[in-house]
């Protein structure tokens, strides 16, 4: 479904990432797993056409998309969540779901998407006319991620969805990310808990200051020493 080959991200002179490829199958969980700094948003920023790769192709359903302007890929049904949420804060919940659907003009069918981001987030329809910067980071992310599947995506980009969030609030995301996937998007997910991520992916990538140093099946990264030791508290 996407693959993406041998890219270098710079910024300024600064290189980001270095000949990273890596591929995402239809109907996959992939994960991609590194310390800070490792370029792990920075990938995703590309796939989402927020950075253009100097160099390397990206390839989406059998189209070249790398350098494509980001709305365009976003209509071509890939989904960025941002790390941080970054919702509208003096927008209603409701608001905001709305704007995930920007591009679309199916009325019926955005009807039936609220419904559906409202069967995946109760939350968010107990709180739909409250102004999204009062709700708690656990609800904003459930507002980030619901904004997104208002675009209808087939692949959904996933930036430290469990960032900040207390450990049973990361159950409850982590549950809702395997429920989206078995209703048929397939997900690239980002993320410092390497321990939940491998839990609930197929496949997973280690990023390095840049380069892709590692990948497998997530039950050979679960078991490899190297992931032990750099990503699983050594257990
Ligand atoms: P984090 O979890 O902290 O976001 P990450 O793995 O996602 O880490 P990136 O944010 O992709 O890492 O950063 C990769 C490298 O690029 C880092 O060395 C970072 O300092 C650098 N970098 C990121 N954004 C910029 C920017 N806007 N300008 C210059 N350098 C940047």
């Amino acid at each position: 479904m996407l693959k993406v080959d041998n890219i270098d991200v710079y910024y300024g002179n600064i290189q980001a990432l270095k000949s990273v490829s890596l591929e995402v199958n239809q109907g996959e969980i992939v994960t991609l797993i590194g310390a800070n700094g490792a370029g792990k948003s920075t990938l995703l920023k590309t796939i989402s056409g927020l950075l253009k790769p100097r160099q390397g192709n990206i390839v989406y359903l059998d189209q070249f998309i790398a350098g494509k302007q980001a709305q365009a890929i976003v209509k071509q049904g890939i989904s960025h969540v941002p790390e941080g949420r970054r919702v509208f804060a003096n927008m209603t919940v409701e608001e905001n779901l709305e704007l995930g659907a920007f591009l679309r003009r199916d009325k019926d069918g955005m009807r039936k998407d609220f419904e559906k981001v409202y069967d995946l987030f109760p939350r968010l329809l107990e709180r739909r006319k409250q102004l999204a910067g009062t709700l708690s980071g656990g609800e904003q992310q459930m507002l980030a991620m619901g904004r997104a599947l208002m675009a209808r995506p087939k692949l959904l980009l996933l930036d430290e969805p469990s960032m900040g969030l207390a450990p049973l609030l990361v159950k409850t995301i982590f549950r809702i990310i395997q429920e989206i996937n078995e209703a048929g998007t397939t997900i690239l997910l980002v993320e410092q808990n390497a321990h939940m991520a491998l839990s609930v992916a197929n496949r997973a990538y280690v990023l390095e200051t840049g380069r892709v140093v590692l990948s497998g099946t997530a039950a050979e990264l679960n078991a490899s020493d190297e992931v032990k030791m750099a990503y699983l508290g050594g257990h």
